[in-house]
């Protein structure tokens, strides 16, 4: 299971050098991407999501080319958004059932054990009937991840989780993200260099489009 990011390169409409031949290979495990505002993170994520196509450059997700396999591709991919919106007056529950509809998972019984899981795992089941506008910011990160993952995906691209969380929601954040790397490549972007010691086996640091640096945090990060 490996990702690789080849050449990739995208300048938008007005100008911005958004991505410049950025080559990364991502392995199994929690990969970091870390970076000021505006140095490309959120270019990269959509790109690899499938959601907006590069200029030039390719990805592959274990020898598939995800650009020419879209449809493939998202079936076993799940993207937690920076900006992800949620109904707040439906509960969880309800609303994970309506998202694994859209994925698909239209059989009831099957439906209902995926989403039972994914509640368990992501320590949603007991406000399972809240309204999510009254949840906290970590809870309805937990909730992005639970609907991240109803189409069980081998990849997994999280684009600023923590940002505006506590640091007793970060690190639950942190510890759900570790199990669920255990058997997924997981992509998350951050600005915060705490998050990258405490949970990544690889990472790289992007600025204006480029890597800058990219290997195993403990090498790299005692000079940042
Ligand atoms: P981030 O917080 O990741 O830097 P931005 O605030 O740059 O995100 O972007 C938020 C949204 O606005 C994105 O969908 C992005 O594509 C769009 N966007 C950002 N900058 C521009 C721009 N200069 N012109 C048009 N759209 C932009
Ligand atoms: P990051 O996620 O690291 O903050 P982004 O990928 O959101 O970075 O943005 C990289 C650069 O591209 C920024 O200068 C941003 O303003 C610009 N940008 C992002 N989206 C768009 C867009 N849709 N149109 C034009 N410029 C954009």
């Amino acid at each position: 299971m490996k990702l690789i990011i080849d050449n990739l390169s995208k300048t938008y409409g007005n100008g911005v050098k958004a991505l410049q031949n950025v080559s990364l290979e991502i392995p199994k495990g929690m990969f970091g991407l870390l970076g000021p505002n505006g140095a490309g993170k959120s270019t990269l994520m959509r790109t690899i999501a499938t959601l907006q196509d590069a200029d030039s450059g390719h990805i592959l997700l274990d020898d598939l080319n995800i650009a020419a396999n879209k449809h493939t591709i998202r079936k076993c991919l799940g993207y937690l958004p920076q900006q992800f919106g949620v109904y707040p007056k439906m509960s969880a529950e309800v609303l994970l059932n309506h998202f694994a509809v859209l994925k698909g998972i239209t059989q009831k019984g099957e439906r209902k054990d995926i989403v039972e899981a994914l509640l368990h795992k992501t320590n949603l089941y007991d406000a399972r009937k809240q309204n999510l506008g009254g949840y906290s910011g970590g809870m309805k990160q937990r909730f992005g991840i639970a609907q991240a993952l109803l189409n069980n995906p081998t990849l997994l691209i999280v684009d600023e989780p923590t940002a505006g969380l506590d640091p007793k929601e970060r690190n639950r954040f942190y510890n759900l993200l570790s199990e669920i790397a255990e058997n997924t490549i997981v992509i998350f972007s951050t600005h915060i260099v705490e998050d990258i010691k405490e949970l990544c086996n690889n990472m790289a640091i992007i600025n204006k489009g480029e890597v800058v640096l990219r290997g195993k945090p403990l090498e790299l990060i005692e000079g940042l």
